[in-house]
């Protein structure tokens, strides 16, 4: 920064886009793969007016078949063209889809701490993008049996799916290589679309008397023998080749191939907790899925699941299928967590914004003498200190300031409320004190100056709005400094605090148990005195949105400070007709 006229130097030449394009832009919902499930999923999120960005690595389970089949309306076209005409289709409702390979997805800790997941997505060329959802569609990758030639003719002449590729070899030279007890089960399935199979026992089961019974009534021979390749002329399957050297002649090569989900982005998610198990039929294991509801949501908070990688025997009709019922399932997830932000932020507006704590104050000083009793924790805890500066943040009415400045303490008070502001300074004034009033919101903020003590009682804030304020408190704290923060506890079991009683000696059965104090910034709300605002109206701040655990808080410092207390303490003073209400209290040191 120049001295003579404040400018910040920069040194970075480069454009606002340029730079902007350096911060991970944010979307609804990442969807992990754009084969039929997840373009499906993105095509039904980006019509409901969601953010959506596809990530593709471009290679579908079923790219190596020319045609996509049992796919009502567009039969037989190729894989690629579907996609293509499915990208297309995304973009025309303004999803966004890109061409590359999910590495890792993360968890974003300072968002996750309010319960709602959020999601870092990197990709491998190093592309990063954050989203609110995951939505992982990347197929399943076929492990084939190990014998030559078999991975050059896969989704060719090669098979394992007779609804893929029957009607293309029907009434053919049909061979099954048998790896396993499925190989049977293949077999008879094989016999509808032609009567010339073969089963190749190659290193499958012995066969049961039952199965040979049931293999030799429908007409299906049994060779014996490892298979050792396969014999191609003109790029065309022509035979099977035992270990003998034996060739017999097939025009297709069915087998049962392992379908696994890949190794990206399930490193990352198996940090999550999401891991792959095996998909069974009976006792046979058939491959792997990521086991999910019938929504696609998994046991991971805001990480759903569409298509073959949930579901391994689905095609492409019910994979697309997977992705239109996980989006809406996910669609819906979204819409009530956006009814929760908006409530959150309609409650704030109207419990905790400046203009609700100056009604309260208003409607306390109509109603109520202001008390000159400081907190009694903040007595006890300045007892053993000597004075210097302070910090006191939500001074309410002014009562802790005053009695500060009175032991010799230089006075910074804060509040969010002008008019609570006001009405302290007047007291102070009366009582001869020369305090510093700043009209500030340190939930947005951080505080001015730095100072020996910084002390909040009962700012009951909801958590999206605490953690900041104590954080820009504990800023505010100077090397050697304590911080002294008092707050609501939420005790389960016990009686809650009702910092608006009920008027006129309404019993307690009326007030809210789930009532919070509610000084917040402006706060006046002394333990003990229990004769908090009645207030004009509006419903007031939850005690379980309010009220803080000291320890929690305690470790929210990290390294730098000495906590010398932090503790949950019934409130000190008569209980009344509010009955019986616990308090957090933190003391730490900077160190
Ligand atoms: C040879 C063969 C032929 C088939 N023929 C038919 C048929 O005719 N009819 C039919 O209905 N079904 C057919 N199927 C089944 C069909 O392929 C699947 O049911 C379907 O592809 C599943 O769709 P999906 O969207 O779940 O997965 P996929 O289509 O496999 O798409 C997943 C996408 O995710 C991408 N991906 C994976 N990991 C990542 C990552 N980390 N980052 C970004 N992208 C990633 C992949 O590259 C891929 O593009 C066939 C299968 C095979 C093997």
């Amino acid at each position: 920064m120049t001295a003579e006229t404040g400018h910040v130097m920069s040194t970075d030449t480069r454009s606002v886009d340029e730079r902007n394009a350096d911060v991970p832009r944010n979307y609804d919902v990442v969807v992990v793969g754009g084969g039929p499930a997840g373009l499906s999923a993105a095509l039904t999120l980006s019509r409901a007016r969601r953010s959506v960005l596809v990530v593709d690595a471009g290679e579908p389970r079923n790219a190596r078949a020319s045609g996509v089949h049992n796919y009502l309306g567009r039969e037989g076209t190729p894989p690629a063209e579907l996609l293509a005409l499915g990208r297309a289709e995304v973009a025309g409702y303004g999803g966004e889809a890109v061409t590359g390979t999910v590495t890792v997805v993360e968890r974003l800790d300072g968002d996750a701490a309010d319960g709602r997941p959020r999601f870092g997505v990197t990709l491998a060329d190093g592309r990063a993008v954050r989203a609110r959802r995951l939505l992982v569609a990347t197929g399943l990758v076929d492990e084939l049996p190990d014998v030559p030639g078999l991975a050059e003719r896969w989704g060719r002449d090669v098979l394992h799916c007779p609804y893929c590729h029957g009607w293309e070899v029907r009434d053919q030279p049909v061979g099954v290589l048998a790896t396993s007890e499925f190989a049977v089960h293949q077999a008879l399935m094989w016999r509808q679309w032609t009567r010339d199979v073969i089963l190749f026992r190659h290193t499958g089961p012995a066969l049961t008397e039952q199965q040979a019974e049931q293999l030799a009534a429908r007409g299906v021979a049994v060779v014996d023998g490892e298979v050792a390749g396969l014999e191609v002329t003109d790029d065309r399957l022509t035979g099977v080749r035992l270990r003998s050297g034996e060739v017999i002649a097939r025009r297709a090569v069915v087998v049962a191939s392992r379908p696994a989900t890949g190794p990206e982005p399930f490193a990352s998610l198996a940090a999550l907790g999401l891991r792959p198990t095996e998909a069974r039929m009976g006792d046979l294991v058939l491959g792997e899925r990521v086991e999910a509801g019938p929504t696609g949501a998994t046991s991971v908070a805001g990480v759903w699941v569409a298509g073959n990688v949930a579901e391994v025997r689905a095609q492409v009709a019910s994979s697309v299928a997977s992705g239109v019922m996980t989006a809406a399932a996910l669609n819906a997830d979204l819409i009530a967590e956006d009814t929760e932000l908006a409530v959150e932020a309609h409650r704030y507006e109207r419990l905790f914004s400046e203009q609700a704590w100056s009604e309260r104050h208003r409607a306390h000083a109509a109603e109520h003498a202001d008390s000159d009793d400081p907190n009694p924790v903040l007595v006890a805890a300045a007892a053993d200190l000597p004075p210097g500066t302070v910090l006191d943040a939500g001074a309410g009415t002014g009562a802790d300031a005053c009695w500060l400045a009175g032991q010799g303490w230089k006075v910074t008070a804060v509040d969010l409320s002008k008019s609570a502001l006001e009405r302290a300074e007047g007291r102070a004034t009366r009582l001869g004190h020369d305090i510093t009033w700043v009209h500030a919101d340190l939930a947005a903020q951080p505080a001015p100056g730095s100072y020996d003590l910084v002390t909040a009682h009962y700012l009951c804030l909801p958590p999206a709005q605490r953690r900041p304020l104590f954080a820009h408190l504990a800023a505010a704290v100077a090397p050697g400094g304590t911080l002294l923060l008092v707050g609501h506890a939420l005790v389960p079991n016990a009686p809650s605090p009702n910092p608006y009683p009920p008027a006129h000696g309404d019993s307690d059965s009326d007030s809210d148990s789930d009532d919070g104090h509610g000084h917040g910034h402006a706060s006046d709300g002394h333990a003990g005195h229990g004769d908090g605002d009645r207030h004009s109206g509006a419903s007031e701040p939850r005690l379980a949105e309010v009220a803080w655990d000291a320890a929690d808080v305690a470790a929210s410092l990290g390294p730098g400070w000495t906590v010398e207390s932090a503790e949950t303490r019934p409130r000190a003073g008569a209980p009344g007709h509010h009955g019986a209400s616990h308090d957090s209290i933190l003391r730490a040191r900077r160190t």
